[in-house]
């Protein structure tokens, strides 16, 4: 009998990519994937402690699994990703029926664990932080139909951001070789992918720690020089590490999407400080500046957060005055949550949750105005836009993106998937763009 497994995601793009990493791995080793949890001998939840919700998001569909775990009492059960990281074994005493914990840097041999387990019937973990990547699994079938995908350049960070638990449970910066990115990106092409995002907590830091190997603007030329990639992204970049050649790239790189994801945080320096961010209000405006004189259309997305320990209204202030004066195309904002072992824990200035709240979605209505009317001065142009498939309406309608990465929806009667096409705008909207071809 088919082995069947499950994975149920929670987070970042990083996580994802895992995901995708350890279904390949098992789709290798001949189990099958199932999207019925019910159905599963393996069910494996990858989890997300970024912010408390997503955190207990994830503890919540653990503790469901006693139920499925007394009825079928052979099927395994794993909790991978920075949750298991950062609670490791004490899991084990939470929820007793598990049989698997497993931090982000230890994904890579998932197969044999699993084997153990099955074998031996005893409950493993694997925290180790000095793990390093290995070579990408390559499942023969697993990106058809597929017209994008990702790669994971490097894991980890060494920022330290007070507010961020990332480093703690992904450990410090490693970069995968050149070599390796470049194998992977053209077996990506050969199998019919034309974009490809490369990823990592800070992308801008690839390799940053041996000045003999190439840089992230480095690599970005060797990977646009690939035959049959058409477009070329990457995310996530800290201020700090933008270089002048990386900004450089947007005007020199055929395949390069003019937009970048540049998390800003707050809009006033002295939270900018207590978050130990290393850049000011004022070198992130020159940043944008900079990348708008070199790209004019380039797109800028941004992440916020609000209530952060000791934020006053006139740093909240600041942080309204940035938006309307940087007009982000779009804005990832959220309410700061204490996470574990960070140095923003022992600040002073709780915020209460009422006033996050209520300043959090002043910041969102102000930022929804501004991505509907940049959406709206997009209408009458035409747009290069990479077709992904059918749209959410069904019928004849296709979806893309534009070089931007804004989503368009447009109709056709020809199945145009994975092909570069040209629309008209017709109108804006508050999160997509309507096309006609
Ligand atoms: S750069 Fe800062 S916010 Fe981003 S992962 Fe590293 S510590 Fe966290």
């Amino acid at each position: 009998m088919d082995q069947l497994f499950y994975i149920k995601t929670f987070g970042c793009q990083m996580n994802k990519h895992d995901s995708g990493f350890i279904s390949q791995i098992l789709l290798n080793k001949g189990y099958k994937q199932t999207d019925s949890i019910d159905d599963a001998h393996i069910i494996l939840i990858n989890t997300c402690t970024v912010r408390q919700k997503a955190e207990e998001k994830a503890l919540t569909l653990i503790g469901r699994l006693a139920i499925l775990k007394r009825k079928k009492p052979y099927m395994i059960t794993g909790v991978i990703g920075c949750v298991a990281q950062e609670k490791g074994v004490d899991l084990f005493k939470r929820f007793p029926y598990l049989d698997l914990v497993l931090g982000p840097r230890n994904i890579y041999h998932i197969d044999e664990f699993l084997y153990k387990i099955d074998k031996e019937r005893k409950q493993i973990s694997c925290l180790d932080l000095t793990c390093e990547f290995t070579s990408f699994p390559k499942y023969n079938g697993y990106l058809n139909g597929k017209v994008k995908s990702f790669i994971k350049i490097m894991e980890g960070c060494d920022n330290f951001c007070s507010y961020c638990i990332v480093p703690f449970v992904r450990g410090r910066e490693i970069s995968l070789t050149a070599k390796q990115i470049i194998d992977e990106a053209k077996y990506l092409v050969s199998q019919g992918i034309k974009e490809i995002t490369l990823i990592g907590q800070n992308v801008n830091s690839y390799n940053a720690k041996n000045e003999a190997l190439p840089t992230f603007p480095g690599l970005l030329k060797q990977l646009d020089s690939i035959a049959g990639l058409k477009r070329l992204r990457f995310t996530t970049s800290h201020p700090k590490d933008i270089s002048d050649e990386l900004i450089g790239s947007f005007g020199e790189l055929e395949s390069l999407c003019p937009h970048i994801h540049l998390p800003v945080q707050s809009g006033s320096d002295n939270l900018l400080k207590l978050m130990n961010r290393g850049y000011t209000r004022d070198k992130y405006l020159g940043l944008i500046e900079h990348l708008r004189r070199t790209r004019p259309d380039i797109t800028v997305t941004s992440d916020i957060i609000v209530g952060f320990p000791g934020e006053t209204e006139k740093d909240f202030e600041d942080s309204l005055r940035l938006i309307e004066e940087i007009e982000f195309d779009n804005l990832f904002s959220f309410k700061y949550s204490d996470r574990p072992g960070t140095k923003a824990l022992q600040l002073p200035g709780r915020i209460g949750e009422k006033e996050k709240q209520r300043r959090l979605s002043i910041l969102q209505e102000r930022q929804r105005e501004i991505t509907l009317r940049k959406n709206k001065l997009l209408e009458g142009t035409i747009q290069e836009i990479l077709v992904e498939g059918p749209g959410k309406r069904g019928d004849d309608q296709l979806t893309g993106r534009t070089l931007g990465n804004k989503v368009v929806n447009f109709s056709s009667k020809v199945n145009l998937k994975g092909q570069l096409v040209k629309v008209n705008i017709i109108k804006g909207f508050q999160n997509s763009l309507l096309g006609e071809l």
